[in-house]
């Protein structure tokens, strides 16, 4: 066993998404279709268990790790610079999401000559006001939110909470240290958990692969393109950019660095599942002090989403172009404000933001069964698409909190320069 866990981590959990492609296509290819599924279904149990395993420690990692954070920083003032530093970057990088969406989509035309008349309609999903996402940020009883992992209501309490602590000053000292040993503790949890990376990411990558690989392709070939290349030339450009040009630190080294979540963001398709592995690459290997990484990971993972906004972009445009609709200068602006609206709205779990493609929609008024007919088209692919714009969620959150630290002097530099540890 020594020389299995004397292999560096990120090779083991990408040899089990590699495995996981080939396992997943072969038996789809090879077997009749009722004993692949039945197979592909086993196989999944174990990325299931992974998936289960990683979320159970995201809200008490968020809570522990925030009111830590805060605590750690000493001075609750710094709470202000941090969040405005981090929201500007958030607005900044978004933008540059939406051009590039809609680029793409003007680009690759993935609409184009789609014939939607076999989809199965689908129901939209019902957006929660605006009014009352904001109230709800606000919890009425903040164990309940605990409870139900309501993330934005438990990261306002827990922000709260640490400024507590800071103002009670002596009194507070024994709670402060015994939120820092609970959040180092789960932290080491990730370390456990992150064992079953590589057979989880095998499980849920064969899976995906068997079930829709080839046809995803091949039925959506341009919009999967799009979507990809979007993703990537964002991640590279403008993250790459970010960490390269503004920041002046080297570019490979975080890349090299968030490989565990980006690829565990790529087979879970969940930027809240993957949070706890974030928040590990983040302080273990890019540097990151936990005052920021406890602080902007949690608020990113659940507001700052680049890639589903590049996403909605591509949609609309495609949405367009299948049924004809002719879109004027100011339907191009519209679609990329609603597209970031909605996903700073949309939560971090597998396909959240299609169900909410009908706001992006309306801006150039697509009738209800068109909408309906464009998500179920794209529901039964929507799965690789997703794995990509989760990837550049999470990526942009770190980048975004690789920033921050920077500004902020939190960035531990002979840490992001150096080799991950894992
Ligand atoms: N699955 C995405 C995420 O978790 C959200 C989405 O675009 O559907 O980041």
């Amino acid at each position: 066993m020594a020389w299995w866990f004397g292999i560096k981590l990120w090779k083991r959990v990408f040899l089990g998404l590699v495995l996981g492609v080939i396992f997943g296509l072969a038996v789809s290819q090879t077997m009749e279709a009722a004993a692949a599924e039945a197979l592909l279904e086993k196989v999944r149990v174990i990325g299931t268990v992974f998936i289960r395993l990683i979320r159970m420690i995201v809200v008490p990692l968020v809570f522990f790790t925030l009111v830590a954070g805060i605590y750690a920083m000493g001075d609750p003032k710094k709470l202000g610079t941090i969040g405005i530093k981090a929201f500007v970057l958030y607005i900044f990088t978004t933008f540059f999401a939406n051009l590039i969406g809609l680029g793409m989509g003007t680009l690759f035309q993935p609409g184009k000559g789609v014939d939607l008349g076999g989809a199965e309609p689908r129901q939209m999903g019902e957006a929660q006001p605006i009014g009352e996402r904001l109230l709800g940020i606000i919890p009425e009883n903040p164990f309940a939110a605990l409870v139900e992992g309501d993330m934005l209501a438990v990261i306002f309490f827990a922000l709260l909470l640490g400024v507590g602590l800071l103002m009670a000053r002596e009194a507070g000292q024994a709670a402060g240290r015994f939120f820092e040993a609970g959040a180092e503790g789960i932290l080491q949890m990730t370390h456990i958990i992150m064992e079953l990376a590589p057979f989880g990411v095998f499980g849920l990558i064969a899976y995906v692969a068997g079930t829709q690989g080839v046809a995803t392709f091949t039925a959506i070939l341009s919009l999967t393109l799009a979507v990809y290349l979007g993703c990537a030339l964002h991640m590279l450009f403008v993250y790459g950019g970010l960490v390269r040009i503004i920041l002046r630190l080297p570019f490979v080294d975080f890349f090299r660095g968030i490989l565990d979540p980006m690829m565990v963001a790529y087979s879970t398709s969940s930027s809240s599942a993957t949070l706890p592995v974030t928040i590990r690459a983040a302080t273990e290997n890019l540097g990151i002090k936990k005052s920021v990484a406890g602080s902007v990971l949690p608020l990113g993972a659940t507001i700052n989403m680049d890639g589903t906004s590049l996403y909605l972009g591509i949609v609309a445009l495609f949405t367009a172009q299948a049924f004809g609709y002719s879109l004027e200068p100011q339907h191009y602006f519209l679609i990329a404000l609603t597209a970031a609206l909605v996903s700073i709205g949309t939560a971090g779990v597998p396909s959240a933001s299609l169900f909410l493609l009908a706001i992006v929609l309306e801006v150039f008024d697509v009738t209800p069964e068109h909408t309906a007919l464009v998500i179920g088209f794209i529901f039964p692919f929507d799965r690789l698409l997703d794995m990509m714009r989760t990837v550049t969620n999470v990526t942009g959150d770190t980048a975004v909190a690789t920033a921050v630290a920077k500004w902020e002097g939190e960035l531990d530099e002979d840490v992001f320069r150096q080799k991950p540890l894992s």
